[in-house]
């Protein structure tokens, strides 16, 4: 029988009290596997993609993931072989798209502190676009490009003050954050770039925060983003693309994120009232097409019952799932397999192994466990496996990605002696 569909995991569900990811039984895949593991649904993943493409279709639209959510190659082949581009932040990351078999001409390179050689690897592999952040950026972008006899097309990431009422640590469109330029210096560092050799100007970009559930803030930053269309082509800059980066929630925890379809509808109404629906189309969502496509399976090791606290030990932490450490972030915890429904359950707050007050992965969580149990962290997709580290000597995680009644593993886990083989011993 099929149970309840968890909530925002559509390609995560419970067969006779089994989870499954797909038709895959997870229990089966952390025993051949070992914990901890991450779980991927290629389903899950191109389903998130299909609500985009269905709001983008008929328009001149490029849908570019981006990749820093979940960089792991496979993941990108994925998208790869989807049709998307790639928002990129790091040279390292320009050189897994090239591993992936992505195409370089969709790739956006954003960041507030990119390099001179970043910037030349970029420029000889050919990217479409710079998103650039400030006007220093811009004359060292343009003498690198000069120097290679190159033009850089750019794009300019502006700052269109609105609050995307989410997490300050991922809010990123306000004033006062270190994020693109001031809407009031906007036009005149356009006309700065217009005026360089070495730039070509294709486009306006912004990006106001992560993990966005409501629809306002997007509509208020097209507006002001369009104003300042309307002011830089006026003065003679023509603006290729307008690209709206990322920032579409999911849902970790009762969150009511608009579809990607829904959002994209309201928001194409309003470019087209404003005269703007036949312009070149970019995003760059990256959560909203992983997040709720992963998971993380994990083994209780310890149940240490206390005064004022149970304790629930497991075998993942803070090195493998760092939002709750980094932003008090919530993810759900669920068993692999479920106990009959009516048996009493325990507050427990989840923990891993690593030396830290801050290696919590759930508080108060209300479960019925046992050490041996497997428990699976839900929307485990993003911001995980990319955000890892060692810590403690850890090794990282293994990663499986799954397609209907298969698993193939993408990532194998990492050994102690994986860990340190870049170290160098004293003489
Ligand atoms: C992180 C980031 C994104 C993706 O954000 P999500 O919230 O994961 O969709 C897009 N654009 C830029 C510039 C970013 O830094």
């Amino acid at each position: 029988m099929n149970s309840p569909i968890l909530p925002g995991h559509p390609h995560f569900s419970y067969r006779d009290n089994a989870l499954f990811a797909e038709d895959v039984r997870v229990s089966e895949l952390a025993r051949s596997h070992g914990t901890p593991l991450f779980v991927y649904s290629k389903a899950a993943m191109l389903s998130a993609l299909a609500s985009y493409q269905r709001g983008f279709a008929g328009r001149d639209a490029q849908i570019c993931y981006a990749m820093k959510a979940n960089s792991s190659l496979a993941v990108l082949q994925v998208f790869a072989r989807a049709g998307c581009g790639f928002d990129i932040v790091s040279s390292g990351e320009l050189e897994r798209v090239q591993a992936a078999g992505g195409d370089v001409k969709k790739v956006i390179f954003s960041g507030v502190g990119k390099t001179r050689a970043e910037m030349r690897q970029a420029l000889l592999a050919g990217i479409g676009c710079f998103n650039v952040e400030s006007e220093a950026e811009l004359d060292v972008l343009s003498q690198e490009a000069l120097a290679l006899k190159l033009r850089a097309p750019v794009s300019i990431r502006v700052n269109p003050n609105v609050d995307p009422k989410t997490h300050p640590y991922i809010s990123t469109g306000l004033k006062g954050n270190k994020f693109g330029v001031a809407h009031e210096d906007a036009l005149r560092i356009y006309q700065h770039a217009a005026s360089l050799a070495g730039l070509q100007v294709v486009g306006i970009d912004c990006h106001i925060g992560s993990q966005i559930t409501e629809v306002t803030p997007y509509l208020d930053a097209m507006d002001r983003v369009l104003d300042l269309v309307a002011a830089i082509e006026a003065a003679g800059i023509t603006l290729a693309h307008i690209d709206f980066g990322g920032g579409l929630g999911i849902n970790y925890n009762n969150d009511t994120p608009p579809e990607a379809e829904v959002l994209w509808r309201q928001l194409l109404e309003k470019l087209d009232a404003r005269g703007y629906g036949g312009k070149k189309l970019m995003i760059e969502p990256g959560r909203s097409l992983v997040g709720n496509a992963g998971i993380c399976v994990s083994e209780v090791l310890y149940l240490k019952p206390g005064e004022q606290k149970n304790f629930c030990i497991i075998d993942a932490a803070m090195n493998d799932l760092p939002r709750p450490a980094m932003y008090q972030a919530f993810h759900a915890i669920v068993p692999v397999s479920l106990a009959p429904s009516q048996v009493e359950t325990t507050p427990y707050d989840v923990v891993g192994p690593v030396c830290e007050s801050g290696d919590w992965i759930g508080h108060d969580r209300n479960l019925n466990v046992a050490a041996g149990d497997y428990l699976a962290v839900m929307s485990a997709g993003a911001y995980c496996m990319s955000m890892s580290s060692n810590y403690n000597t850890r090794g990282r995680a293994a990663e499986l990605l799954v397609e209907g009644d298969s698993a193939q593993l993408i990532r194998a886990r990492e050994s102690a002696a994986d860990t340190f083989r870049d170290e160098v011993l004293l003489p």
